[in-house]
């Protein structure tokens, strides 16, 4: 296997934030995005647009940044009724879990990640999973990674290390991490290009970047910004 990553790269901040960690650590970073019937086409629409914009200002980064792959799983989006994927409203389930919840979304999003890394021959899969805003998601959860990490090297028979850049920071230290890897223009591109809006609304401008500005996604984000701009 090479030192080369995969990362899980949907279009939003903390994947955006971590493919550009994944950038300053490692010579050659593959993508991998999945369209699983989500209701709003404006992640994959952003997904171009910020590889484009890395590879545009990071002369240092451009070299680095390698296939992107986008994988189709339709099945999730039959088999999920969420309203990430059907046009409900959104609401907090009586277990707590907001209905965003895609059942095990992470866990089959790495399996693919590794099926892929492993025909790639790539050594280092990332994703931006975070348990400290991770509004209560079990498959975002340290322990969840690390087992799946053991599973996946178990069942493939090799040695996939994955990595969590964000799991234990806030979306404050999200932006200020980005800030850190790439200076204001990588913030620029984060707060302008990536999406993280429940709704799909990429059209209403707020300091923090676009988005509905009511979503918890939004609200995620927006309180983020307030405690980066702060600090
Ligand atoms: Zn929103």
């Amino acid at each position: 296997m090479t030192e080369g990553a995969l990362v899980l790269f949907s279009g939003g901040q903390d994947s955006t934030t971590c493919l550009a960690w994944a950038l300053e650590r490692f010579g050659t970073v593959e993508t991998i995005g999945f369209a699983y019937g989500q209701r709003h086409h404006i992640e994959m629409t952003c997904r171009e647009t910020v590889l484009a914009s890395l590879a545009r200002d990071f002369p240092r980064w451009r070299d680095g940044l390698a296939e992107d792959h986008v994988v189709a799983i339709d099945a999730l989006g039959a088999l999920s009724r969420t309203s990430l994927t059907q046009d409900m409203a959104f609401a907090m389930e009586k277990d707590g879990l907001p209905n965003t919840f895609v059942p095990g979304r992470n866990l089959i999003f790495l399996a693919f990640a590794a099926a892929l890394a492993y025909r790639r021959n790539l050594k280092h899969i990332v994703t931006g999973v975070c348990e400290t805003d991770y509004s209560g998601y079990p498959d975002c959860r340290d322990d969840t990674i690390k087992a799946m990490q053991v599973a996946l090297n178990l069942g493939m028979e090799r040695r996939f290390v994955l990595h969590t850049p964000l799991m234990w920071i806030n979306k404050a230290e999200t932006w200020r991490m980005a800030r850190r890897l790439g200076g204001e223009p990588l913030i620029r591109i984060v707060r302008e290009e990536t999406h993280s809006c429940y709704l799909g609304d990429h059209t209403t401008r707020h300091d923090w970047g676009y988005g509905c500005g009511t979503c918890p996604a939004c609200d995620l984000r927006a309180a983020g910004w307030r405690g980066f701009v702060a600090s």
